[in-house]
């Protein structure tokens, strides 16, 4: 057959990035070659998918071949295995496009992982699976017919280049795939039956179409003297057997017989029509790989049905990882398969679950929807409606399910913290269940986590509000100056350190009755101490009422205004943001988009308020020269240095970093003693206001 073809082959080059993954897959060792099956079971399954929803609204799709299976031949003989399905078949452009010249997106990042260590088993989870037949195979042949064109083969034994040809006189499908794998010596194993009824009951066993093995059957049987004579004799498949047991028994005489047939080997009845307390662990699990491709045993799972008005079957899971395209907005949705009835509809219906569930898995079969359910008449759907807010209000159930264990919740906020933020920014319903998920490190939790029902059993007498800063990192947070006082008297600070943190929080506002508070933005307000404490403050405040003016007008637009401070204990000064304004950490995200998106401006970034410590050593000295000398150089600098420092401490990035540099190794210099003409070598370094004349004031200060 192959000489024929070769008449003619079309020869494609394999995608750059598909031929080093097919060099990855032959050369390198792998021990966990079998899962090349599960794969290529799990393409014909999609396919027959395929073919059975179009023939929901076109019988006629079927024709061809009415029938829907998949078939597995091994071929002792020629050391090939083949599966066939009926399933939709490729056109010549499929097989063009599908095998071979066009990369997935997940080609790189699954060799990436690979090279990483990552398990070979993974590919599926990729989009990459159908290469995992080069794990045994020397070469694949693909022969294919799709209802919209002539039957094809493609052809490859790697090595940079597959061929296609028209297949106009082999074997006709009626519709459907055969892959041929021309098995290396090394891997026969996958010609014994025994191995591949173990494989299919392993990795493929929730396989919703008939999987027939052609098996090989050898049955002995008794024929007397007289028939041995008979044309049976013609057929090789007989061979004579045990001359001795011949003899006892006289004229008898035992055959072997050797006949082939289809032996169905999965069982296929639908996992969620039969009881949850029938189903095993283990069944659940082998159930969730081959539905997601996952490696990995599953983290949680829940299997219900709805019943009433409207009836459904669910079995939803969670898994143990994030995908690695998690947040890719390109990738769509296809986590949840619905089916009516038993059969299956699509798996990638957005109205079904909502986004932020998107890392949910699992399947849905109702009873209500109507078979020939099209895309657009399910967007307006009622029942789907109904079946959306079942799934949400079950997902939720299943993640409290999940926090009842520790380290499984722990696994599980890892990969999935970002999901539930998003769902608090969005679903307004289950906002307050959803708060009840969170879980942050504070400025008491240490190493562990805490939640915001735990924050609230810890608040101090008195204390009205959930206090939280965000910010970059931990790290980044956990001294800051706006803690100071808030820790001081006691109050728990809950550290938000995710981007999303900034949207989530913004939407939540409150727990528990509670006013989420942030400890970076105007309008913290602490219960006050004694009446005579109070005064005393009231009284400090006034001394400093010039000074804050006078740093106002140095800084000019730089900030919004310059007050005095009820929260910060040690630090000279601090910048917070407006109540309903970005925090710093807001606008370091926004200008990381920005950068993204150069159409945003600076007009976006936050109004700064520039808060000073009345009980700082440092603006108690610059209090005295300001008040001194309105004009006092040194005033100017040490502000503009207290400024910049405080846009750091404070979250936020400077402007102009040099220019800061500049400032701080003059400092330095003036540590040093350093005289500025001697230095010579930093003539570019930006000046202080005023040369010479500061520097011992400066030295004062320090
Ligand atoms: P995935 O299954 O994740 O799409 P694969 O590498 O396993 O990735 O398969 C690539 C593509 O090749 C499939 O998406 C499908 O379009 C096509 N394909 C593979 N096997 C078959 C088959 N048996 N019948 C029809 N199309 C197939
Ligand atoms: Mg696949």
């Amino acid at each position: 057959m192959a000489e024929v073809q070769m008449a003619d082959a079309e020869t494609f080059a394999f995608q750059a990035e598909i031929n080093q993954l097919l060099s990855l897959i032959i050369n390198t060792f792998y021990s966990n070659k079998e899962i090349f099956l599960r794969e290529l079971i799990s393409n014909s399954s999609d396919a027959l998918d395929k073919i059975r929803f179009e023939s929901l609204t076109d019988k006629s799709k079927l024709d061809a071949q009415p029938e829907l299976f998949i078939r597995i031949v091994p071929d002792k003989v020629n050391k090939t295995l083949s599966i066939i399905d009926s399933g939709v078949g490729m056109t010549k452009a499929d097989l063009v496009n599908n095998l071979g010249t066009i990369a997935r997106s997940g080609t790189k990042e699954f060799m990436e992982a690979l090279q990483a260590g990552a398990d070979v088993s993974m590919i599926g989870q990729f989009g990459v699976g159908f290469y995992s037949a080069y794990l045994v195979a020397e070469k694949v042949i693909v022969t294919t017919k799709h209802n919209d064109d002539e039957q094809y083969i493609w052809e490859s034994q790697a090595g940079g280049s597959f061929t296609v040809t028209r297949d106009a006189d082999g074997e006709q499908l009626g519709r459907g795939t055969k892959i041929t794998l021309f098995l290396k010596e090394d891997q026969l194993e996958y010609l014994e039956e025994r191995r591949i009824k173990d494989l299919v009951k392993k990795h493929s066993e929730f396989i919703s179409y008939p999987i027939y093995l052609w098996t090989e059957k050898t049955t002995e049987k008794e024929i007397s003297d007289d028939e041995d004579d008979e044309p049976k004799k013609e057929e090789g498949d007989i061979e004579e057997v045990d001359e001795e047991k011949e003899k006892e028994k006289g004229k008898k005489k035992k055959i072997k017989e050797v006949t082939h047939e289809w032996e169905l080997i999965n069982k296929q009845k639908p996992i969620w029509l039969r009881k949850p307390e029938e189903i095993t662990k283990d069944e659940y699990a082998s159930f969730y790989k081959s539905l997601t491709n996952d490696w990995e045993d599953h983290l949680a799972v829940k299997h219900f049905s709805v019943e009433g008005q409207l009836e459904f079957k669910a079995i939803l899971y969670v898994p143990k990882r994030a995908p690695f395209d998690l947040f890719d907005t390109r990738k769509k949705m296809n986590n949840i398969k619905l089916y009516v009835r038993r059969v299956f509809i699509m798996d990638n219906c957005e109205e079904l679950i909502p986004e932020w569930l998107g890392f949910v898995k699992g399947v849905v079969d109702s009873d209500d929807l109507p078979l020939n359910i099209s895309r657009e008449t399910l967007q307006q759907n009622k029942i789907l409606k109904v079946i959306r807010k079942n799934l949400v209000k079950k997902c939720i159930e299943m993640f409290n399910e999940i926090s009842e264990n520790k380290d499984d919740y722990n696994k599980f906020y890892e990969a999935f913290s970002k999901n539930l933020k998003l769902g608090i920014h969005e679903d307004s319903q289950n906002r307050a269940k959803l708060a009840d998920l969170l879980r942050y490190h504070s400025t008491k939790s240490g190493d562990e986590l805490t939640s915001l029902k735990d924050y609230v059993t810890r608040m101090k007498e008195g204390q009205k509000d959930i206090y939280y800063i965000t910010g970059e990192s931990k790290k980044a947070v956990e001294n800051s100056p706006f803690l100071e006082k808030l820790k001081k008297r006691g109050y728990e600070v809950l550290f938000m350190v995710d981007a999303i943190d900034e949207y989530a929080v913004g939407q939540l506002k409150e727990y528990d009755g509670k006013k989420l508070v942030s400890a970076t933005k105007e309008g913290l307000k602490l219960e006050e101490e004694t009446e005579e404490e109070k005064q005393k403050r009231e009284e400090k405040k006034k001394s400093f009422e010039n000074l804050c003016k006078t740093i106002k007008d140095i800084l000019g637009d730089k900030v919004e205004k310059v007050v005095v401070s009820d929260r910060i204990v040690d630090s000279p000064c601090c910048l917070v943001t407006g109540e309903y304004g970005w925090t710093a950490n807001m606008e370091r995200i926004m200008k990381a988009q920005a950068l993204r998106d150069s159409s945003m401006g600076s007009y976006m970034s936050s109004k700064k308020t520039m808060e000073i410590n009345p009980d700082n050593a440092i603006m108690e000295e610059l209090r005295k020269r300001a008040e001194a000398d309105k004009n006092d150089k040194s005033v100017k600098d040490l502000v503009m240095l207290l400024f910049e420092t405080a846009l750091l401490t404070s979250g936020f990035s400077l402007e102009d970093p040099n220019m800061f540099g500049g400032r701080i190794h003059r400092m330095l210099k003036l540590g040093l003693s350093i005289d500025e003409e001697e230095g010579g070598d930093d003539a570019e370094m930006p000046a202080l206001e005023e040369e010479g004349a500061e520097e011992s004031k400066m030295e004062e200060v320090d």
